[in-house]
């Protein structure tokens, strides 16, 4: 199995690379960010617990979103791999995952980080929220909070996989083929 972690800011374009991603490399995309955002839309349990997180730009609590994650993973064992998107955001959640994947015999191949600098982010996000209906890309705080909490939780984990030779840094400005070429010659070495 490839095993990819699509990581970067809020805004980096994560979303747009990984429907890429998925169809060349016939890989299950995950991203928690839509789980959940299906979920409110369908107004679960789960919905309801995550929007009252998500309309801060806070994270939802770890257990929950692990716990979702696994369920995920486990409905698509027979796939060539996953993209996670959005998963892991913070150490615990990182450990979590090797554990997951472990118990079904595979790992992560690699994280791929798209670089992209803050202001860029922003304008980013918030002429997103113009047309995507997140309430979390529409309002300069909550946008510039998740940046914040990327920064404080999330942008470790570039230490916790660099530790693994599992970090490859991509540069995420450009035209969206340009970085989808960019993203197939790290995928392409591994
Ligand atoms: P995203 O679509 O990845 O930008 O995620 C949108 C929001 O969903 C985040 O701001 C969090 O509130 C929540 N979320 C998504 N993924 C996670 C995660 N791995 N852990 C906790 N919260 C998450």
């Amino acid at each position: 199995m490839k095993n990819l972690v699509l990581f970067g800011p809020p805004g980096a374009g994560k979303g747009t690379q990984a429907a890429f991603l998925k169809e060349t490399y016939d890989l299950i995309h995950i991203s928690t960010g839509d789980v959940f955002r299906f979920n409110i839309k369908n107004e679960t349990d789960l919905g309801k617990l995550a929007k009252s997180f998500m309309d801060k730009g806070a994270l939802v609590p770890d257990q929950v979103t692990i716990d979702m994650l696994s369920a995920e993973v486990a409905k698509n064992l027979d796939s060539n791999g996953f993209i996670f998107d959005g998963f892991p955001r913070n150490v615990l959640q990182a450990e979590a995952l090797d554990v997951l994947l472990k118990s079904h015999q595979t790992e992560i191949s690699a994280m791929i980080a798209l670089e992209v600098d803050d202001e860029v982010l922003v304008k980013r996000l918030l002429k997103r929220g113009k047309t995507s209906g997140r309430p979390d890309d529409a309002n300069d705080t909550v946008v510039r909070n998740r940046i914040k909490i990327y920064y404080a939780e999330t942008a470790i984990l570039k230490s916790y996989y660099s530790a693994k030779d599992k970090y490859f840094g991509v540069d995420g400005v450009g035209s969206v083929e340009d970085i989808t070429v960019r993203l197939n010659t790290v995928i392409n070495t591994l």
